[in-house]
């Protein structure tokens, strides 16, 4: 039975990988038959940040990544915080030290920066580890009448992991094959703390096995965290889930880790929603941007996946039918903000142009203009195919809402001395048609076009910046149709001249 998790620490708004997480997460369980679910992982109450759990679940709904499980939706194995549960982590740090897995460590910060320091000016890092754990104020080199006492009298302590020496652990990862790790060169990592609260690492272990996680998949940065974890279920006497560790996501351009940093450098967003700090930054979001949730969702399935053929556009419903893990590449996945606005086109032009409209409308209704949907409904139909947003459907189309005030000067070079004759004339046969429809206006003028031994350009150009005010838009005969006899009419009156 595959049971798999998203748990994110609520330190901050969800970036971009988190949510690409999320996502392969959420497929492999759909794709399996397995359940989705969210913990929320906040056993370090100094990363707190108000807001942050609701931004997550907030952003996960709106792509449609909606878990089977979690705070207040089906707590089979609640609860789904770990700060609700922080009353049961500390009898599995004592069975460790019972079993002989982990230790008392006493010693003060104090202590622990003068080593620090020590180190520092012998050239070298203080590593908190096998070669001098002996040395130092743990439960490893005191009697038991001393542990005791201490412990009586309350003395602060933390529990650490009591990490093997010499020994090569071979863990299997999903992604990567084999992953071997040398203990010796590890650290005997906090497992409890002395504020009473598990780290990240045992909670992590300790959630995974309550909550019967099948696989563990979460970004590469916890690699380093894998033979510590491993250690950490043989120490229990637990079965390990499966893991497979995801590539990262990396920057643009140059090397690296996609940042917040790429992002504003570059203008675009690194968070599914807009996001407001404690210090008033406001930092954009795919959807306050325009994106269509499918977009995202169908780019970040493409960053580190693909199905092995040249697909490049899913519904979440392909999606959950073609993923595979063992399909997801070792390396990095490079981050191409330019081919996310291409997906977004993709996904916008399978919309409906009734509902593109409906998203339209309000922009138009905000600079002021009065139309009505049916109208908007034929405008979008005719621009769409140059739109990446619906945000840029405006600068498409302003010309079906507003007569133009002002002319392309680059366009105008070609207006010459008979110009405005010529489109005189073109005003009294156009103000002749009666049935006033696209293909037969453009029979009509082009016959007239030709009758006069004129060329095409000569008055297609000028019409179309008199109607238009530049060289752009759709078939110049739908924008005439669309208008309708007197707005063109009045149009080619107001001229550039
Ligand atoms: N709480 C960790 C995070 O913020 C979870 C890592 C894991 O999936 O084990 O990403």
């Amino acid at each position: 039975q595959v049971r798999v998790r998203f748990a994110p620490s609520p330190t901050g708004p969800l970036h971009i990988g988190g949510v690409r997480t999320a996502l392969f997460n959420y497929l492999f369980a759909k794709k399996n038959n397995g359940t989705f679910y969210i913990r929320i992982e906040d056993t370090d109450q100094t990363r707190f940040v108000p807001g942050a759990e609701e931004y997550i679940f907030e952003a996960l709904k709106w792509l449609g990544i909606e878990p089977d499980e979690t705070i207040g939706k089906n707590e089979k194995f609640g609860p789904y915080r770990q700060s609700d549960r922080k009353h049961l982590y500390k009898e599995y740090a004592l069975e460790l030290i019972h079993n002989g897995s982990a230790y008392y460590a006493f010693d003060t910060s104090e202590e622990l920066d003068a080593l620090r320091k020590q180190a520092e000016s012998d050239g070298k890092t203080f590593i908190y580890n096998h070669t001098i754990r002996e040395e130092l104020t743990t439960s490893l080199n005191m009697t038991h009448e001393e542990l005791e006492a201490r412990l009586f009298n309350n003395d602060p302590y933390v529990i650490r992991f009591k990490t093997p020496i010499d020994e090569v652990l071979v863990v299997n990862d999903l992604v990567r094959g084999e992953v071997k790790f040398n203990t010796s060169l590890l650290d005997d990592k906090v497992l409890f703390k002395s504020d009473g609260m598990p780290t990240y690492h045992l909670a992590n272990i300790v959630d995974d096995h309550l909550q019967e996680t099948s696989h563990v998949i979460r970004g590469e940065e916890w690699l380093p965290s894998l033979p510590l974890h491993f250690m950490l279920y043989r120490a229990f006497g637990w079965e390990s889930p499966e893991f497979a560790h995801l590539p990262l996501i990396l920057k643009p351009v140059g090397n690296g880790k996609l940042s917040k940093r790429d992002g504003d450098k570059l203008g675009f967003p690194v968070f599914p929603l807009e996001w407001t700090s404690e210090t008033g930054e406001i930092s954009s979001g795919y959807r306050e941007k325009g994106y269509f949730p499918e977009a995202v969702v169908n780019f970040l399935a493409l960053l580190g996946w693909n199905d092995g053929t040249y697909k490049e556009i899913y519904t979440m419903e392909e999606l959950t039918q073609s993923f595979d893990i063992s399909r997801v590449n070792k390396s990095g996945a490079k981050f191409d903000p330019e081919k996310n606005k291409w997906f977004n086109h993709q996904w916008l032009v399978t919309k409906s142009d009734i509902e593109l409209a409906n998203s339209f409308l309000p922009i138009l209704e905000s600079k002021g203009i009065s139309t009505n949907i049916d109208y908007v409904e034929k405008v979008v139909s005719l621009v769409k195919d140059r739109a990446n947003f619906v945000t840029e459907l405006y600068d498409l189309s302003d010309f079906f809402f507003v007569a133009p005030t002002e002319f392309d000067p680059k366009a105008l070079k070609n207006w010459k001395e008979d110009t405005n004759d010529l489109l005189d004339k073109v005003a009294v046969i156009l103000n002749s048609i009666e049935n006033f429809e696209a293909k037969n206006i453009e029979e009509i003028v082009k016959n007239w076009i030709s009758e006069n031994d004129l060329p095409m350009g000569k008055i297609m150009q000028p019409l179309r910046i008199s109607i238009v005010g530049a060289m752009k838009g759709p078939d110049l005969f739908e924008i005439i149709f669309m208008l309708g006899k007197a707005e063109v009419l009045e149009r080619i009156s107001n001229t550039y001249k």
